[in-house]
């Protein structure tokens, strides 16, 4: 970490409405970090398809050098219809930093924004709260790319390792502690997995198991996958901390997206030991980029996750009180009144970045 109270941040706007969400959010950042004191200094990197139909390149080695070298990584979103490699395959430089940065963690919360429209009608989904934890790095994703095809058939790896396993447990329930402190409230850690059919997720519940008995404290417990898709629309609000395999995780966070607003709400997070990725879970948009409509929300989030990231490596308390603020900020702006396009109001990117900041020491 760099010098106390301030610290350098890699910022990589992307394609489409990735450029649009990131601007509102740096105008926010700016008097967010005067008013708490604390230092950012961001740093704009060139990354993403329209870079690499100007010059070639989609992700240029000094961009990832830059971004490797910072202390912590804000990523609006890459790609476009259209434009691809060489080789066919998509421009996506967040892949390339998932897997560079050994990123295993995509933590992505679920959370009822007060006064944005939830997709269920029990009055309980209002307190849906939860973090979907989605192992990035191996699981069914292992051999993207990779998988053996033949004329007549196909195959793809399922992997599952003990130290990649134990990492993400213990990120786990360290999320749980922390939530839990926030909230007062206990926590509960619950492996999402399908450990009744392969030998892969009995090995990784056993793993799991071992991490839990290090976090008396915290709860534990299992849930298969497609009890857990049951569960996630019947009674979602009775989870708190679900990690899972990285396919399972995928589909099941685009789930906890739309129960809750969508993906103009739903921040993410890649994180690893040293490095991290703040982005919004949504891509480029091309139906909507260029209009100034973009929910910018998704982006914020992901800058509050981000800010408490620092903090809680260290950085000073000033990020936790601004990571705060900044969610407090943004429940207060929906809870009085805004409403953005993609929930059916009126409220562009621009006139979300100022409520905001309205709300910022207000
Ligand atoms: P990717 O392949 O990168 O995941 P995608 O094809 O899943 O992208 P997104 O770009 O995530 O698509 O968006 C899907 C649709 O949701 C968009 O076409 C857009 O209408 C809407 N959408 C996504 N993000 C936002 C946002 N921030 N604000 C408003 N609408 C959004
Ligand atoms: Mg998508």
């Amino acid at each position: 970490m760099a010098q106390s109270n301030s610290v350098r941040i890699a910022v990589l706007p992307g394609d489409g409405i990735g450029t649009e969400v990131t601007e509102a959010t740096l105008l926010v950042l700016e008097p967010l970090a005067r008013r708490h004191g604390i230092g950012l200094a961001t740093e704009v990197l060139p990354a993403g398809a329209f870079h690499y139909q100007a010059t070639g390149e989609g992700f240029p080695e000094s961009s990832f050098r830059a971004a490797a070298a910072a202390d912590a990584i804000l990523l609006g979103a890459m790609g476009w219809p259209g434009i691809r490699q060489a080789d066919g395959t998509e421009i996506a430089p967040q892949l390339d930093l998932r897997v560079r940065l050994n990123l295993y963690a995509g933590v992505r919360p679920v959370r009822a924004i007060p006064g944005v429209p939830v997709a269920l009608a029990d009055p309980r989904a209002r307190e849906i709260d939860l973090v979907l934890i989605r192992e990035s790095t191996e699981g069914l994703f292992h051999s993207r790319g990779q998988g053996l095809v033949t004329p007549d058939l196909a195959e793809e790896t399922l992997r599952i390792t003990r130290a990649t396993t134990e990492k993400l447990s213990r990120f786990a329930f360290r999320l749980a502690q922390r939530r839990s402190a926030q909230r007062g409230r206990p926590g509960r850690v619950t492996l999402v997995d399908k450990a009744n059919v392969f030998r892969a997720f009995a090995f990784m519940r056993g793993v799991f198991d071992g991490v839990a008995r290090e976090f008396p404290e915290v709860g534990s417990g299992h849930h298969y996958v497609d009890a857990m898709a049951l569960d996630l629309v019947r009674r979602p609000w009775e989870f708190d901390v679900l990690p899972t395999e990285n396919m399972f995780g995928d589909i099941l966070s685009d789930l906890g997206a739309g129960l809750v607003g969508g993906m103009g709400f739903s921040p993410s997070a890649d994180i690893g030991d040293a490095h991290a990725v703040f982005q919004p879970a949504h891509g480029t948009a091309p139906d909507i980029a260029g209009q100034g409509i973009a929910n910018p929300t998704a982006t914020l989030l992901s800058a509050a996750m981000m800010l408490d990231w620092l903090a809680s490596r260290g950085a000073g308390q000033g990020f936790a009180d601004a990571a705060a603020e900044l969610d407090d900020a943004v429940d207060r702006a929906f809870a009085e009144g805004l409403r953005t396009y993609d929930v059916g109001g009126r409220g562009d990117t621009a006139a979300v970045a100022r409520a905001v900041m309205d709300r910022i020491g207000a």
